[in-house]
């Protein structure tokens, strides 16, 4: 594998990537915090500490509490279409500053740039959608069956949210949730994760700058997730729980959730199958493929982790996927040229390795790959492996990873048995030619996501989210605003 390497920052010496860790943003304000700690954050592509945010304290995360809880009457009252313009701004803002944000994203999470600039459009579209959802969160009016009285039905902002999220999609995850947020009148925390700390903090500025108050939108980052979010999961003056990473962490927040029966958005991990039937057009099976598998160098919840292929079109499909694989350019995501940036942390190279090693030692083969090189930076090679047999672990874990993993079918039937035996549920690809067999395999797949020859569901404006253990409720769409709101129903005498 050939990688790239240079120090961005020598290149990019006009962007000052320090001045993004100010501090937490609590009311508006940057606030030192209390424990004195710093959170060093480093370029995945180098190894190389870029910055430091500092560390929160339980106390933190209930000053920011404060903040939202004390700006919530306020924002509430705000005319809808006030909302909706400051929303626009932000939206603005986001498009004029794309490249800046774009640069950052790639700095602190890897990825490549190209990706990066298309989070920041996926991220900024959130704001656009919403800020027409903010003045469209119409009610019901109705007459009861009895004739006794009317019903009306409004959509009430539900309060204080606090929002996580992961470190593999930093602006966009918070923006599916802030954007929603605030179009219904509500107040949030964000805790972001801790390795990508400066895009939330740097958005946290423009927001500000957009016109949205200040304790409208908090951010506080951490080292101690679990303390930190408990202590505001307890506080009363908090309603909601919006939550984007692992089903590992997500159950242990719904379990936390249960004591004060907070609602919750879950938007979990997934374990997409990819399926590839005879009839499918080779060239845009493989091109959606390479998207499905490749954006973010696989560290997508939406990646398709199983691909399964048909026995007819299966040595054709499998060596053009091989060979558009070896030719990807690896290299720094800050990079222009790179195609696949590093990954985030050593610990994700180490599991992904881990992975390919154990489908190895029960029968995969190696087409492309599949060797941990010995670099700087947390970097892992686009790998192929195929007959992956149905006991590897990677048949059950997400990968996160560039590893496409391959295994032939015979029947429909078969396939679906297959692309159903996970816990998971979030996203599934189907290529057919046939499009009527297209969405009835679709409809028996269990996934909240289904693309039908495209390698991309993601959508500002469609419910994204999962099935069985890959989350609760819906975020985008009509519905993400809903999961912000609760229907007050009034009985009015007539
Ligand atoms: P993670 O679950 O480890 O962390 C997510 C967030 O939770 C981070 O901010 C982390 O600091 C925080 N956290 C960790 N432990 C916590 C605790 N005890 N209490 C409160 N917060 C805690 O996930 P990750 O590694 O950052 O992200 C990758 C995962 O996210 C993958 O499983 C991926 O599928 C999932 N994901 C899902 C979606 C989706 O929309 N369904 C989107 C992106 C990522």
């Amino acid at each position: 594998m050939n990688i790239m390497q240079h120090n961005i920052l020598d290149d990019e010496d006009d962007v000052n990537f320090q001045s993004f860790s100010h501090g937490l943003f609590i009311g508006g304000k940057w606030v030192e915090g209390g424990s004195g700690r710093q959170i060093r954050v480093i370029d995945p592509s180098t190894e190389a500490v870029i910055s430091a945010v500092p560390d929160a304290t339980a106390d933190d995360a209930l000053a920011a509490v404060e903040a939202a809880a004390a700006a919530a009457k306020g924002w509430r009252k705000t005319p809808p279409r006030k909302r909706s313009d400051i929303l626009r701004r932000c939206y603005e803002l986001m498009i004029e500053r794309a490249e800046m944000l774009a640069m950052l994203i790639s700095l602190e999470n890897g990825k490549a740039l190209r990706d990066a600039r298309g989070e920041v459009a996926y991220a900024a579209e959130f704001f656009r959608w919403n800020s027409e959802e903010a003045v469209r969160i119409i009610g019901d009016f109705g007459i009861a069956p009895s004739g006794s009285n009317h019903i009306i039905v409004e959509y009430q902002p539900i309060g204080v949210c606090v929002l996580i999220t992961p470190w593999n999609f930093p602006a966009a995850m918070a923006a599916r949730k802030i954007a929603p947020a605030l179009a219904a009148g509500c107040t949030v925390i964000l805790k972001p994760a801790t390795e990508t700390p400066l895009t939330a903090y740097a958005l946290a500025a423009l927001y500000k700058e957009a016109g949205v108050p200040d304790g409208v939108v908090n951010v506080i980052t951490t080292t101690t997730p679990g303390p930190v979010t408990n202590a505001m999961l307890n506080d009363p003056r908090v309603r909601k729980l919006s939550f984007t990473g692992s089903t590992a962490v997500g159950r242990t927040l719904l379990a936390e959730a249960s004591k004060t029966v907070l609602s919750c958005s879950m938007e979990l991990g997934g374990n997409a199958p990819l399926i590839v039937f005879d009839d499918a057009n080779l060239e845009p099976a493989v091109e959606g493929a390479m998207v499905a598998k490749m954006r973010n160098a696989g560290a997508a919840c939406t990646a398709a982790n199983r691909l399964y292929v048909q026995a007819g079109i299966y040595p054709r499909f499998v060596d053009a996927l091989t060979r558009r694989m070896e030719a990807l350019c690896v290299g720094p995501g800050t990079d222009p040229a790179t195609e696949c940036g590093p990954m985030i942390t050593a610990k994700a190279v180490a599991k992904i390795d881990g992975l390919v090693k154990d489908a190895v030692s029960r029968g995969a083969k190696v087409l492309c790959g599949g060797e941990k090189p010995s670099v700087r930076g947390f970097f892992y090679p686009p790998t192929v492996l195929v007959d992956v047999p149905a006991d590897a672990a990677m048949a059950h874990e997400e990968i996160f990873g560039p590893v496409a993993a391959i295994t032939r079918f015979d029947t429909e039937e078969e396939v679906i048995d297959k692309a159903n035996d996970t816990e998971y549920g979030l996203a599934a690809y189907v290529f057919t030619k046939d499009i009527s067999r297209g969405m009835e395999v679709s409809r028996r797949i269990e996934a909240g996501m289904v693309a039908l020859n495209r390698g991309l569901v993601s959508d500002p404006a469609a419910p994204f989210g999962g099935m069985k253990h890959s989350g609760l409720g819906r975020e985008g769409g009509s519905h993400g605003v809903l999961e912000f709101t609760e229907p007050q129903y009034l009985a009015l005498g007539r």
